[in-house]
């Protein structure tokens, strides 16, 4: 077990050359980074967003590497407290170094009153004592950087997102650089892929890193089981199949989704907690984990009445169309 957590920890890009695709915003970060550099100063706080397992976090880290910091890594959830937040950013960070709060949607009201100061004039109040008695004492803070992290933009504050100086989102990867992450990791496994394979992988990755990286470790395992020392196009299509990948990429439950739409709602529109509760799934997961890809794919269209499956997703389960003028 520890073994596969170590090779991970290794696999993981450490600079912005490793790390694969997201050229745009790659671009832009070599910017703020140098120019921050030359100034001796914190980075701005900096808001990334996109769906899970694009490397939101993995970038984060590679941010900490290219300025030469320390990176404290928590989210949203577990700062219940505002003593929560005052003890992390008193006692853990030093000038220059990340904090870094992943599902920051998800802070508490209160927390998230009191990061306001620490992130403006690098502050935080804290209320010691109860009732009467009790003092508020403003303490300084190092000038750090906070990188947070989050799947739901819309859910940010106002007051919150206007205290981040650079806010970027991150974009699916094509499947060449799903491939090009893949063959990166088989290098440092010290396995050969071919190119064919390595895209097949990606083509069937939902245009994510992380399922990428999955992905080609399952295959790895099929293919060492039947004692190849090379990856083949051959072998990366018949492991994907045994895992129930379709050629789109679409496991069992996301075509469980589209099924459900099309047979037990007439492909919709239906709304989200409807078919949520149709699949026995929580309503946050189906739209932050699921939709995006099926979305992206042409599949489903979200409509102003609910959730639609389109004509591709007829077309690709093979449910025969209906009357044309609904999709
Ligand atoms: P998010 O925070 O957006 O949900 P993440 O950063 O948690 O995503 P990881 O779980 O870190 O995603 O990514 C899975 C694996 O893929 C990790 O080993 C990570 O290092 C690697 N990885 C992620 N993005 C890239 C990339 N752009 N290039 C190379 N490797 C990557």
């Amino acid at each position: 077990m520890m073994r596969g957590v170590e090779a991970d920890f290794t696999l993981r890009p450490r600079s912005l050359d490793e790390y694969v695709g997201q050229a745009r915003l790659k671009e832009k970060l070599r910017v703020y980074l140098e120019a921050a550099k030359n100034r001796g100063e914190a980075l701005d706080h900096l808001l990334l967003f996109g769906p899970p397992g694009l490397g939101k976090t993995t970038l984060a880290h590679v941010v900490a590497y290219e300025l030469g910091v320390n990176i404290r890594v928590t989210s949203g959830p577990a700062i219940e407290k505002p003593g929560d937040l005052a003890a992390i950013l008193t006692n853990s960070l030093e000038e220059g170094d990340i904090l870094f709060i992943d599902e920051i949607h998800r802070l508490s009201k209160a927390a998230e009153e009191h990061l306001y100061p620490a992130l403006e004039d690098f502050k935080i109040d804290i209320v010691i004592g109860t009732g009467p008695a009790a003092r508020t004492l403003r303490l300084d803070l190092p000038r750090f950087t906070l990188i947070g992290a989050t799947t739901r933009p819309g859910l940010i504050s106002g007051p919150l997102r206007s205290r981040f100086g650079i806010i970027e989102h991150l974009e699916y990867y094509t499947e060449e650089e799903l491939a090009q992450g893949i063959a990166r990791d088989a290098a440092l496994l010290g396995l050969q892929i071919e190119p064919e394979a390595a895209l097949e992988i990606g083509r069937r990755s939902r245009g994510t890193m992380r399922i990428a990286k999955r992905l080609f470790r399952r295959v790895r395992d099929f293919a060492e089981v039947a004692g190849e020392r090379v990856v083949g196009l051959e072998r990366a299509r018949s492991a994907l199949d045994a895992l129930g990948l379709d050629g789109l990429g679409l496991e069992a439950r996301d075509r469980l989704i589209l099924k459900t739409l099309i047979e037990r709602f007439s492909g919709g529109p239906v709304g989200l907690e409807t078919l949520a509760t149709a699949l026995s799934e929580d309503p946050e997961t189906l739209e932050e984990v699921h939709e995006p890809f099926l979305i992206q794919l042409g599949l489903l269209k979200r409509t102003p009445r609910g959730r639609q499956a389109t004509e591709r997703a007829y077309r690709h389960l093979g449910y025969p169309l209906p009357e044309q003028s609904r999709l």
